[in-house]
């Protein structure tokens, strides 16, 4: 299914969530010859509220440059990433999808979108936003479990990226503001150990 795969799509909903759901598929499909192409829906503003050091603008800027940087380490070209600049946790007033709405009618094989059985709304939306503007074979990557138990299908895709996985993980490790540099702010997130071995793990799961 992956090896006719010249042009793919992968959206994510924030400046992280494109290397965690599908580093190892995007560096699976660039070694066969095909090429990804990254949307990112929101800022990313909203990690680490109340942060002197980090303030909204400030961090959103920082996490456009990690995610460059590390869609860069795995082969994607900072010509090929594209930022839509929505309101991070804002997703229910989210408007305007003209550029979305462009980049989704471009001839991809296939659209890798987050899952609707995520518990984040914003991963939610991204993927309600993206599945009425395309045509392509989509698939679905899970980042957040629902924690009402919710479970989604059976992947459609599991794929052993462990060729890919010291990348994927070196990728990783480019989100500092996502990995707890950033300590002022009371309610942060920070990618843990146990997340980041979850994030890092040999098998990339999707569902249709
Ligand atoms: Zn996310």
């Amino acid at each position: 299914m992956l090896e006719s795969v010249r042009d793919l799509l992968v959206v994510a909903p924030h400046p992280d969530d494109e290397v965690i759901g599908c580093a190892g598929l995007i560096q699976h499909v660039q070694d066969h010859g095909g090429r990804a192409t990254v949307v990112v829906m929101s800022d990313g503003a909203a990690s680490h509220p109340g942060s002197r050091e980090y303030p909204p603008d400030r961090l959103a800027r920082a996490r456009r440059a990690e995610s460059l940087r590390a869609l860069g380490h795995i082969g994607v070209g900072a010509d090929c990433v594209h930022f839509m600049d929505h309101a991070d946790g804002g997703s229910g007033e989210w408007s305007g999808f003209d550029q979305l709405e462009s980049l989704l009618a471009l001839p991809f094989d296939l659209v890798c979108l987050p899952s609707d059985y995520d518990n984040h709304a914003d991963h939610r939306a991204t993927r309600a936003i993206c599945a009425e503007r395309t045509r392509a074979d989509v698939l679905h990557y899970l980042v957040w479990p629902d924690e009402s138990g919710r479970r989604p299908p059976a992947p459609e895709l599991s794929l052993d990226i462990t060729p890919y996985r010291v990348r994927k993980a070196e990728a990783l490790l480019h989100y500092a503001t996502q990995l707890g540099s950033i300590r002022d702010s009371e309610h942060g997130f920070a990618i843990d150990q146990v997340l980041f071995q979850r994030f890092t793990a040999p098998v990339e799961h999707f569902h249709a």
